[in-house]
């Protein structure tokens, strides 16, 4: 290893290693002076997992700064905005059903309006508009407003594999990342255990100074090579399987959804993704509780005739993440640092973060690579750690009686972490100051979409003389209103924005 991080060698090229060779080379703009040599190893017989087309409004930022239009990646993907999610059938199981939308609250900061709304069940719908524009199946922003900008914040919703040929060509063309199709059939280390290159089928071998595993689950760099452990956390989420489909509209006219709609089922959860050539749609859900059979038969009852003549994958996993995420000179993204479950979309972000981290703290010495390391690693654990927290959050509320969902809440398979905030929460709600601000992946709004939607009630009288502010309160919760009212009448179907503005910027 040289003194300072010249070359990078990137293996795998799923979703994880092209968006992060994006990053880390449009930040070293290795395009103009090639500061950085960036290359990507992906193997042609090894396919990509070809799911995770969720995503969190980060990605706006981020294909932003890489330097993509907006407008192409909606024509290269297939994509739709994606203004939250609306979850369906958590609580009761009989058509309840809640959304976890991505705009934060009125007065998000000054005031915390949910000691003062009149049914706090209902808190997501009195502080917020992105409701009813969900409901209504309307666009997140107007024609007069540029790319990346939105009245409503959004993510996407992006076709997995055309987003990976698309940051491919990016990277390629504009970015001067050096591709190499090839499968790594050994690794060899160097006297103090980093890894000094990757051996391929039919290249030469590849030496860098960083090495950053993108192999997906099989995790080839960090766990297999550098063994560093796994830890598991099917104690606490239980899912481990997942049926996917792809599933055509009827007519090409057909709305999209603009969120995405996540159905409970007896085990588990149905994902449904509206793209504008088709949806994605899948069953995650945990082998111990229903069979393969159970589940596809679940998936197809959801989709009723939509889903008739179509195979579905199966895929599965293990839910959990490495001890650590960057090892001497090695440094894992994507699903082979881990996962633990579709819900909410966190993997890309995950990638999207861990990327950007890299990029801006890559080290200038050998030993400056282990402190990097090591607080990337406390970082990431932190996140982790959250990340667990919030999604267990949306099941050990529920009022469902099945197995599976009662195992949710058995207080056994809570982490100790999210009792804690369930015991301050209880007189309080979550609010910013509870969060750790620039590590934080969920603001606090997203806690109380999710806590109230799920029925989770604060008992605000305790401390009654810290919720005085009615005045301000009723003002922000009308003028809620009247901003619904004006937004319903101004934005368009989401569908019919799409096709207007893509016609309007070819
Ligand atoms: C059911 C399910 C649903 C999901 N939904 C979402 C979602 O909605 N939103 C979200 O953010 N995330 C989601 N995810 C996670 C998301 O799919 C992944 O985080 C994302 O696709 C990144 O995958 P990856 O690039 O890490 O791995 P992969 O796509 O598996 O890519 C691995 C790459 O490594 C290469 N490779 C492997 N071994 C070698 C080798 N020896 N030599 C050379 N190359 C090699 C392969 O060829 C491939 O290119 C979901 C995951 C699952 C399982």
């Amino acid at each position: 290893m040289t003194n300072t991080v010249k070359t990078i060698a990137i293996v795998g090229g799923g979703t994880a290693g092209w968006l992060t060779a994006s990053i880390i080379a449009s930040h070293h703009k290795s395009a103009s002076n090639n500061s950085v040599n960036v290359i990507l190893i992906e193997s042609s017989n090894i396919p990509t997992i070809g799911v995770g087309e969720g995503t969190w409004p980060t990605l706006k930022n981020t294909l932003q700064d890489i330097g993509l239009k907006e407008s192409d990646v909606f024509r290269k993907c297939h994509a739709a905005f994606k203004q939250g999610a609306k979850f369906t059938n958590w609580v009761h199981g009989n058509g309840d059903f809640y959304y976890h939308p991505f705009t934060v609250p009125l007065g998000y900061g000054r005031i915390d309006l949910a000691p003062y709304v009149n049914n706090i069940e209902n808190y997501a719908i009195e502080s917020n508009f992105q409701h009813h524009i969900c409901e209504k199946g309307l666009a997140p922003r107007t024609f007069a407003e540029g790319e990346y900008q939105g009245t409503c914040n959004y993510a996407y919703h992006l076709d997995a594999s055309m987003l990976g040929e698309m940051l491919k060509e990016h990277c390629i063309n504009k970015l001067n990342v050096t591709q190499i199709v090839d499968t790594v059939k050994s690794v060899t280390l160097s006297n103090d255990g980093s890894i000094k290159s990757v051996v391929l089928n039919e290249h030469n071998e590849v030496d860098a100074d960083l090495f950053v595993d993108c192999t997906g689950a099989s995790s080839l760099l960090l766990g297999k090579t550098l063994g560093v452990p796994f830890k598991p956390v099917d104690d606490v989420l239980f899912n481990d399987s997942a049926l996917a489909m792809q599933v055509p509209y009827e007519n090409d006219d057909d709305p999209v959804a603009t969120h995405t709609i996540a159905t409970a089922q007896n085990t588990g959860w149905i994902w449904d993704i509206g793209l504008t050539h088709r949806r994605g749609v899948g069953h995650v859900y945990s082998s111990k509780y229903i069979t393969d059979d159970e589940a596809e038969n679940n998936l197809r009852t959801y989709l009723g005739k939509a889903g008739e003549g179509i195979s579905c994958r199966k895929i599965s996993y293990k839910p959990g993440y490495h001890e650590r995420f960057w090892e001497k000179n090695c440094v894992a993204v994507g699903m082979s640092a881990g996962f633990v479950e579709p819900l909410e979309a966190t993997a890309i972000m995950l990638v999207e973060i861990s990327a950007r981290y890299i990029a801006e703290n890559l080290p200038a010495s050998k030993e400056n690579m282990l402190i990097t390391a090591k607080r990337f690693n406390s970082q990431m654990d932190y996140r982790w750690g959250r990340i667990i927290d919030f999604l267990k959050l949306h099941y050990m509320l529920t009022k469902r009686k099945e197995p599976y969902w009662q195992a949710h809440c058995d207080p056994k398979t809570i982490p100790e972490s999210l009792k804690e905030d369930l015991a301050i929460w209880k007189y309080k709600g979550p609010t910013i100051s509870d969060f750790q601000g620039a590590n934080e992946l969920f603001p606090a709004a997203s806690y109380q979409y999710v806590l109230y939607g799920m029925g989770f009630k604060p008992d605000f009288t305790v401390q009654q003389h810290l919720y005085q502010e009615h005045l301000q309160a009723d003002r922000l919760i009308k003028r809620n209103e009247q901003l619904t009212e004006q937004m319903l009448q101004t934005l368009q179907p989401h569908r019919h924005f799409i096709n207007q503005w893509l016609s309007a910027t070819k």
